[in-house]
């Protein structure tokens, strides 16, 4: 059987695609070497956001389009996606000053436009200690609210996963792409393999591959002598197993003066990250390290200066990696843009991007495949919704 699309990578682009693809009516296969949604996809800081530190880059088209996909989400998939409120506090001394951060929430929300979650608010130093008992009073200031978007980034991508099936979709999981099948020069399969050491071929008139930080990986296998397409910077969250706060925060680093988060997580539990360090070694291999739960531990104490966290046998700690075009520059500061590529052998890949602006890359990716233009707005048809 030869399929109309072979997708490689089972998280959230890769399920997209799939299950996208499916229901435009093509045949489709997807294969994951793992887990579906055991990639980045589950190891995110589950916010569905426009992004509102990407203002200081001036990425206002992103900001926007993402603004759109997460009032999308929390329209059709609340069971999935809801709305939450950040609370930035702002200190003497602090590099985004006050005036900044009202100018930064106006403006968030100026550009969310009629996709707004709710209004920002400028708060006095008391109401920022009043919403947030054990902040650190010393040299606040006062702060912002502003509202965006939590997401279960494992359980939508399993929504698609099982989407992508009921539209006819052959998903199958632990399932590597080990060798890619050519004719006069042009990709027509690949040689999977199984954890049993099975082995078997998928023949599909296009591929696409959305393997996230396997990209480098993959076009190596497709041509070892290609360059790198991706960087890889390391992402550690921290889960610690007590609310510190109702909402979420938005603080900067005093170490290297990062925005990072404290989110409120599940019942009772509280998401702590994100570090953002390159990473140069196999993206089999990404682990959490010491220094990394150090620094996290070590700027949420500055925050919370009363909270106890020395017990680390209780604190939950996940790695993942993002897959970002590559870029020179510092971690941070690389664009979160997303890009498809195709190689020489017309192997096409999708690269980069954001969690929260997946349907636009499955949009791109299906546009350069078979020129479809548009998805419907539609995420789920009726029958499909989780
Ligand atoms: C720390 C961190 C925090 C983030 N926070 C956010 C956030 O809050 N909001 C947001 O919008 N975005 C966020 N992102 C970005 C977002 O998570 C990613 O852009 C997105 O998950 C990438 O999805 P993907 O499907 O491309 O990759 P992945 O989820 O990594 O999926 C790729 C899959 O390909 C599989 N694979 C690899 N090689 C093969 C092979 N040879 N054969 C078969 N399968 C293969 C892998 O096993 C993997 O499951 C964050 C990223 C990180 C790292």
């Amino acid at each position: 059987m030869v399929y109309d699309l072979l997708v490689i990578g089972g998280g959230i682009n890769g399920s997209s695609i799939a299950h996208f693809a499916a229901r435009a009516g093509f045949k489709v296969c997807m294969v994951e070497k793992n887990d579906f949604a055991s990639g980045t996809s589950s190891k995110s800081s589950k916010l569905m956001h426009g992004g509102i530190r990407y203002l200081e880059q001036f990425q206002f088209h992103l900001i926007r389009e993402a603004l759109r996909e997460r009032w999308i989400h929390l329209q059709q998939v609340p069971q999935r996606v809801q709305p939450l409120a950040f609370i930035i506090p702002v200190y003497e001394g602090d590099r985004r000053t006050l005036w900044m951060m009202k100018l930064g929430v106006l403006l968030y929300d100026w550009l969310a436009g009629k996709y707004k979650v709710g209004k920002h608010e400028f708060l006095s130093r008391q109401a920022v200690l009043e919403r947030l008992p054990g902040l650190r009073p010393e040299g606040l200031k006062g702060g912002v609210l502003y509202y965006d978007a939590q997401m279960d980034d494992r359980a939508l991508v399993l929504d698609h996963v099982h989407a992508a099936r009921d539209c006819g979709a052959a998903v199958l999981d632990h399932t590597e792409v080990t060798a890619f099948i050519k004719e006069n020069g042009r990709v027509t399969g690949a040689a999977v393999r199984r954890p049993s050491g099975e082995t078997f071929e998928i023949h599909a008139r296009k591929i696409i591959a959305a393997v996230g930080p396997w990209s480098n990986q993959l076009v190596h296998i497709d041509d070892t002598s290609s360059s790198d397409v991706v960087r890889l910077t390391k992402g550690v969250h921290l889960i610690y197993p007590a609310r510190l706060a109702k909402e979420a925060l938005l603080v900067a680093a005093r170490h290297d003066r990062r925005i990072f988060f404290i989110i409120p997580w599940r019942e009772s539990e509280t998401l702590i990250g994100t570090t953002d360090t390159d990473f140069r070694e196999n993206p089999d291999q990404v682990s959490v390290e010491e220094k990394d739960i150090s620094y996290l531990l070590e700027e949420t104490r500055r925050i919370f200066p009363g909270i106890r966290l020395e017990e680390r046998s209780h604190i939950a700690t996940f790695a993942g990696l993002r897959p970002l075009l590559r870029h020179e520059g510092a971690p941070s500061r690389v664009s979160r843009e997303h890009s498809i590529l195709e190689t020489a052998s017309g192997l096409i890949l999708v690269i980069g991007g954001k969690y929260t602006t997946y349907r636009v890359m499955a949009r791109d990716a299906l546009r350069h495949a078979f020129g479809i233009k548009h998805l419907p707005d539609e995420i789920f048809s009726k029958n499909q919704r989780s």
